[in-house]
């Protein structure tokens, strides 16, 4: 597969909800090893898109596709995630944060991403239930690797305490250790830097960068412009649910139809 190629590729996408189209023959091609940033102003179809995206909604019309070469794709010109359930995308590896931190509160950090890691036991409910070597194994296996992402988002030291006893920012982390527990080829992150301060930001901004360097394919939601900017490869903006403009991230930032949709809303 050459770079050039998109590993994912939404074709006229529209999700309509009732008289409304949140997404209006959106066309998205987001390249391998890219950092692809989804951006507009607020009600304008980025959530909708993430949740098209992950199966939470079914697009009216249009295709999703994930590349060939993925092992998703199974030696096929590329797999159809359109119409399949969340569960299924999330197996064929796309993983997401949610704009809302959505963690087990009462749960370690630990145990967050281990649930993450749940789709990567082998074994039988016979194995579960009698505790069998080969679970135990697996189990012990299952915690290095846990242990390992916690260390890799920053948060190693604090593998044993509750989400809900995290500071916010943490929580934001904790929340994307729990996407990569997945092994995701690709990660969408919705407004991961809402409501961070500026320390939280900087730190997540080194997190999402190295993502990308360990070869994970990032979209990225947000509406720190700096974050963006710092960030991402190449932008897409989104206005009332069409696409208005796509470039490099300065690019977009000049483009008068993008300052027009930004002062207008
Ligand atoms: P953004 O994330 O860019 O702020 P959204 O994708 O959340 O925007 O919303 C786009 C538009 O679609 C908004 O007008 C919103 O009210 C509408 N919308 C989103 N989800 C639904 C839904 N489940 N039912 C009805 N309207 C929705
Ligand atoms: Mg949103």
């Amino acid at each position: 597969r050459s770079g050039a190629d998109p590993l994912l590729q939404v074709e006229k996408a529209v999700m309509q909800f009732g008289g409304l189209k949140a997404l209006n023959e959106v066309d998205l091609a987001v390249r391998p090893g890219t950092i692809h940033g989804l951006i507009g102003p607020n009600g304008s179809g980025k959530s909708t898109m993430m949740n098209v995206l992950t199966g939470i909604y079914k697009p009216t019309a249009g295709g999703v596709t994930l590349a060939a070469g993925t092992e998703a794709a199974n030696g096929s010109p590329g797999k159809r995630l359109d119409g399949r359930t969340p569960s299924e995308i999330a197996l064929s590896g796309v993983a997401r944060t949610f704009q809302n931190v959505q963690l087990f509160r009462e749960m370690t950090a630990l145990e967050n991403v281990l649930v993450g890691l749940h789709h990567s036991f082998q074994g039988t409910l016979f194995d579960a239930i009698l505790g069998t070597p080969r679970r135990r194994r697996e189990e012990r296996e299952a915690r290095a690797r846990a242990m390992a992402i916690l260390d890799f988002v920053g948060l190693g030291s604090l593998a044993q305490v509750e989400a809900r006893n995290l500071p916010y920012g943490k929580q934001r982390l904790l929340e994307i250790g729990r996407a990569l527990a997945l092994d995701p080829v690709l990660l969408l992150l919705d407004e991961p830097a809402a409501g961070l301060t500026a320390p939280d930001i900087a730190e997540l901004t080194v997190i999402i960068r190295k993502i990308r360097d360990a070869g994970i394919t990032v979209i990225l939601i947000e509406h720190h412009m700096d974050v963006v900017m710092g960030l991402c490869d190449r932008v897409s903006v989104l206005d009332f649910g069409h696409k208005i403009a796509e470039g490099g991230a300065r690019e977009v930032q000049s483009d008068p139809k993008v300052i027009e949709a930004y002062l207008g809303s």
